[in-house]
C-alpha cells in the first residue's frame, strides 16, 4: 500500500484535478490530518466511465463518453451535478467530485461529493438528440445512483429539462415515481422554489458578507460578471436588485462594459433573443481576458475553470473575487492575490447556494411537502453566511486565505466523520 504522497506531480499542476489535490494537501498540513485519511480523501470513492450510444436526428449512431464520480460519503450519499460539455475530462469530473465533499461539509448539509460529464456539444444537437443522450446516460448510471446513494442535478450546460428526464427514465426503470433521484427539477415534478437562482442567491449573501467585512459600501459597488449562465444571469439581476452596479457581463462568445453601469434587465432580454450577450447596445465590446482585469470592485467568475492565473492575477483591480464558478482560480494566482490585499470567496463557499437549496429540494421530496420561496431563501441565508462566518474565523485563526479557511473547515468535518466511522472491515 502507498504511505506516502508523490509530491512531484503536485509541483506544477497541470490538470485541476492536481490542482484540487494540491489544495487538499495545502489544508492537510495546515490542520495536521492524519497521513492515513490525507491519503483516503486524496482520491475518489468510485469512478464510472460509459459509453453513451445516441440516435441522431439523421438516424446515424455516435457513441458519447460520459462519466459519473463518487469521490466520498462518509457524510451521507454523494451530491453533485452533471456537466454537457466538449472539453470534460475524467481528470476535470474527479476535481469536481471532490469539490462538491468539501462544498457540501462546508454548508454543512448531510451529503458527500461526486460529478458527472459527458463529452458533447450540446448547443449542437437538437432537443430529441440530447433527451435521447440524457436518457441512455441516466440508464448506464442507475447502477450507482439513487435517492439514497447518488443524486445529480444540473452544471453547466444542463438544465431543469434534462433533470425532468433524468427523473423519467431513474422512475419508468424503476415502475414508479422517485423525484429525490435528482434535483434542479422543474417545479411541476417536485422540484423547490428557489432553485433557479439559489446558487446566485447564495453568492450575493457571501459578497454581502465580505463587504460588511472588509467595511465596502455595496451601494453602488461595481460587479464584473464572466459567464452569463444560470449562476452569472442570476447573479446581474440579483445583485442589481440589491443596489450593487453592474460593470462588465461576459459569455463565451464575449462581453460588454459600461463604466455607468449596466441594464441588466435589457441585457437578460438580448441573451434570450440573440442566445449572447455581444451586441448589447448600452456598453462596448470586451472580450473574456479583458472583463478579468477590469476597474471594480467585485469579480464574479461565473464560466468554467482556470481562469485566474499567474499572469492576470496582478492585474485584477478588484477588492473580493466570488467564485461563481467551480475551480476558476490556479494555486499560484491564490497566493499573489492574497499578497494584494484581496478577498478571494472560494468555490465551495460562494456556489455552495445551489447545493444548498438542492438539498432543501431532496428533503422535501422525501418528504413529499412542499415550503414556501420565503423559507427557502430564509435558510439559504442562514447557511451560507454560517458558513462565511465559520470561513473567515479559520482564515484569522491559521492567518491564511478564504479557500484554506473554508477548507480547513470542511476538511475537518469529512475526516471527523470518517474517523467516528472506522475503516471497514
Ligand atoms: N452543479 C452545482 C455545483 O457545482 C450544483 C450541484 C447540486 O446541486 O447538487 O455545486
Amino acid at each position: 500500500m502507498t504511505t506516502s504522497i508523490d509530491r512531484s506531480a503536485v509541483q506544477a499542476p497541470q490538470s485541476v484535478w492536481e490542482m484540487a489535490q494540491q489544495q487538499l494537501d495545502d489544508v492537510a498540513r495546515l490542520i495536521g490530518l492524519s497521513e492515513g485519511i490525507h491519503l483516503f480523501l486524496r482520491v475518489p470513492k468510485r469512478v464510472l466511465e460509459v459509453s453513451v450510444p445516441v440516435r441522431m436526428d439523421d438516424g446515424r449512431i455516435r457513441i458519447y463518453t460520459g462519466y459519473r464520480v463518487q469521490h466520498n460519503m462518509s457524510r451521507g450519499p454523494s451530491k453533485g451535478g452533471i456537466r454537457f460539455h466538449p472539453d470534460v475530462t475524467l481528470d476535470e469530473v474527479k476535481a469536481l467530485a471532490m469539490w462538491m465533499t468539501w462544498k457540501c461539509a462546508l454548508v454543512n448539509i448531510p451529503f458527500g461529493g461526486a460529478k458527472g460529464g459527458v463529452i458533447c456539444d450540446p448547443k449542437a444537437m437538437s432537443m430529441q438528440e440530447l433527451e435521447n443522450l440524457t436518457r441512455r446516460f441516466t440508464t448506464e448510471i442507475s447502477i450507482i445512483i439513487g435517492p439514497e446513494k447518488d443524486i445529480p442535478a444540473p452544471d453547466v450546460y444542463t438544465t431543469p429539462q434534462i433533470m425532468a428526464w433524468i427523473m423519467d427514465t431513474y422512475s419508468m426503470q424503476k415502475g414508479y415515481s422517485i423525484p429525490g433521484v435528482v434535483t434542479g427539477k422543474p417545479i411541476a415534478i417536485g422540484g423547490s422554489l428557489g432553485r433557479d437562482k439559489a446558487t446566485a442567491r447564495g453568492c450575493l449573501y457571501v459578497v454581502d458578507e465580505a463587504m460588511q467585512t472588509m467595511k465596502l459600501p455595496i451601494e453602488g459597488a461595481r460587479v464584473a460578471i464572466q459567464g452569463f449562465g444560470n449562476a452569472g444571469m442570476h447573479a446581474a439581476t440579483l445583485m442589481a436588485e440589491r443596489g450593487y452596479r453592474i460593470v462588465a457581463v461576459s459569455d463565451s462568445r464575449g462581453g460588454v462594459i459600461n463604466a455607468k453601469g449596466l441594464d441588466v434587465r435589457g441585457i437578460v432580454a438580448h441573451k434570450q433573443e440573440t442566445g449572447s450577450v455581444v451586441g448589447f447596445a448600452g456598453g462596448d465590446a470586451i472580450t473574456n481576458k479583458e472583463l478579468l482585469e477590469c476597474d471594480c470592485d467585485v469579480l464574479v467568475p461565473a464560466a468554467l475553470e482556470k481562469v485566474i492565473t499567474a499572469q492576470n492575477a496582478p492585474k485584477i483591480r478588484a477588492k473580493v473575487v466570488a467564485e461563481a464558478a467551480n475551480g476558476p482560480t490556479l494555486p499560484e494566482a491564490d497566493a499573489i492575490l492574497h499578497e494584494r490585499g484581496i478577498m478571494v470567496l472560494p468555490d465551495i463557499l460562494a456556489n455552495a447556494g445551489g447545493v444548498t437549496v438542492s438539498y432543501f429540494e431532496w428533503v422535501q421530496d422525501l418528504q413529499e411537502n412542499f415550503w414556501e420561496e420565503d423559507e427557502i431563501n430564509a435558510r439559504l441565508k442562514q447557511k451560507m453566511t454560517r458558513a462565511f462566518r465559520e470561513t473567515h474565523e479559520q482564515a484569522e485563526r491559521h492567518g491564511v486565505d478564504m479557500r484554506t479557511g473554508a477548507y480547513a473547515v470542511a476538511v475537518e468535518r469529512v475526516a471527523e466523520a470518517t474517523k467516528l466511522r472506522g475503516l471497514y472491515p
